[in-house]
């Protein structure tokens, strides 16, 4: 069986292992990962769940590249079922936000980028659309300063 320690020493997300890799040409490496936790905790009552109802499809997760691969996540959200309330909910993971396309560090490594580069250039080498990358950027300043900080 293979053992991929080293991928995810390296991914460095808390609570992820990888599970697998995969090669897409020369410019792209795919990591599956799967949380580590054997618990979640209801957003509802607050409850400390262990029962593991079901995954979600598997999403891909935009994160930093390496060795100038762009780097896609492969994993798939857990959605457990909470003893206190019966309700079912998916497992929050503190490096991405719901709903959003990739990892929190990639948003703040492209966000500091287009603080010094034009966000088209940034785009194209990123090989997103401009407003994909506009969205990031705006996002993520309006985290960093709360009045909402503009480009300049
Ligand atoms: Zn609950």
């Amino acid at each position: 069986m293979a053992n991929y320690d080293m991928l995810t020493e390296l991914l460095d997300l808390p609570n992820v292992r990888v599970t697998h890799y995969q090669l897409v040409g020369k410019h792209r490496l795919n990591l599956f990962v799967e949380s580590t936790l054997e618990a979640a905790v209801c957003p509802n009552c607050q409850q400390v769940s262990l029962a593991m109802h079901d995954t979600s499809e598997p999403q891909m997760l935009r994160d930093l590249p390496i060795w100038n691969r762009r780097c896609g996540l492969w994993y798939a959200p857990r959605r457990f079922k909470c003893t206190g309330c019966s309700d079912t909910f998916v497992e929050r993971v503190v490096w991405r936000e719901p709903g959003l396309g990739y990892t929190q560090r990639y948003e703040h490594s492209l966000y500091e980028r287009m603080r010094r580069e034009p966000v088209a250039q940034v785009a194209r080498i990123e090989g997103l659309t401009e407003e994909a990358a506009q969205g990031i950027f705006e996002r993520r300043a309006k985290k960093a300063s709360p009045t909402g900080a503009t480009r300049s």
